[in-house]
């Protein structure tokens, strides 16, 4: 009987601090505890915080790549509440709508061969090197920011009734980046040396696809006009593109090496160092002024 009294009054004893904690915490009283027991109890919180942050954080994570995936690949809006506006091009008209039109309002995705924006009235200066290329392009994405789809394609057909257009980017050849320089080595074979060759790039596997929209905004530019000038289709760079700039600077840097060739003619050099520009406009004057 004696033994029993004694077991339970030691188990009253370890008891006690927990009723203590307990009372204290219901009256609002602060709870004495031991260095110690504090820091474990507080090491255990931040364990838990980070635990459940953690699996907070990662969860949105994936909630917001699997949206953002479900999003790109809702071609017929089908999930559609806010209006579908979707804008062909990434030129000097389509910019300025991308960044002032209302993302939260509308769904805009834009569709463009060219994923930069170009600053055009800089080329005659790139095709010289006055300016480097990558101090006229912009990358259309931190242009236009996130909430702004952009896909990398052609526009090839546009159905009005249906409201739907084909897009497709396998058969086009690639938009330079501006820092395409198998374009240039095609163009003028200065390989120079360099170690990259001419492949056909496996990452560019592109299916053709139909997109739904609701407003449709064409904004593709204009092709070079020859004004019927003979050979000027056959024989001349055109000053449109990044591409075209390299290419005429790399032109104009062949002339250059090919009339330093001891051997050459003066005929010949003559020739090599003779530019001429077609087209007395803006561009053209722009370019002469650069070349001269
Ligand atoms: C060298 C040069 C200097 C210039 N200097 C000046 C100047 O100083 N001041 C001035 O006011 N203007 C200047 N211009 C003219 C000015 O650049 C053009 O007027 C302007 O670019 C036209 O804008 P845009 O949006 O219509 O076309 P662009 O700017 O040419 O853009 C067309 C866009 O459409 C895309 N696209 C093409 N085909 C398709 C398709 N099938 N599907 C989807 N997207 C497509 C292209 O990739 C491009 O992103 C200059 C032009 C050049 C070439």
């Amino acid at each position: 009987m004696n033994k029993l009294r004694n077991l339970s009054l030691k188990q009253l004893k370890e008891i006690k601090p927990i009723i203590i904690r307990n009372l204290a915490w219901f009256n609002r009283q602060p709870v004495k505890q031991s260095f110690g027991i504090k820091l474990k109890r507080r090491l255990k919180n931040l364990l838990i915080i980070t635990f459940v942050g953690t699996g907070i954080y990662y969860g949105y994570r994936n909630y917001r790549d699997y949206k953002w995936f479900k999003d790109m690949n809702d071609l017929d809006n089908s999930s559609g509440i806010k209006q579908r506006i979707v804008i062909l091009g990434t030129g000097w008209g389509a910019v300025p709508f991308l960044k002032h039109i209302d993302s939260h309002k509308y769904e805009v995705v834009c569709v463009s061969p060219r994923n930069y924006f170009l600053m055009t009235p800089l080329l005659p200066s790139v095709s010289v090197g006055t300016v480097e290329t990558r101090t006229v392009i912009e990358a259309i994405r931190s242009l236009v920011g996130p909430r702004i789809k952009y896909i990398e394609a052609h526009c090839v057909d546009v159905d009005p009734k249906m409201k739907i257009i084909t897009c497709s980017s396998e058969d086009s050849s690639p938009v330079s980046r501006g820092d395409d320089i198998k374009g240039i080595f095609v163009q003028s074979k200065r390989e120079g040396g360099a170690s990259s060759r001419i492949i056909k790039d496996s990452a560019r596997t592109r299916p053709q696809f139909d997109m739904k929209y609701d407003i449709l905004i064409v904004a593709v530019g204009a092709e070079n006009n020859t004004f019927n000038i003979p050979g000027v289709q056959e024989h001349s760079h055109f000053l449109k593109e990044i591409l075209d700039a390299r290419r005429i600077r790399s032109a104009i840097s062949d002339a250059f090496e090919s009339a330093m060739i001891p051997s050459q003619t003066e005929e010949e050099r003559k020739r090599l160092l003779h530019f001429i520009v077609v087209g007395g406009g803006p561009t053209g004057v722009e370019f002469a002024a650069e070349v001269s």
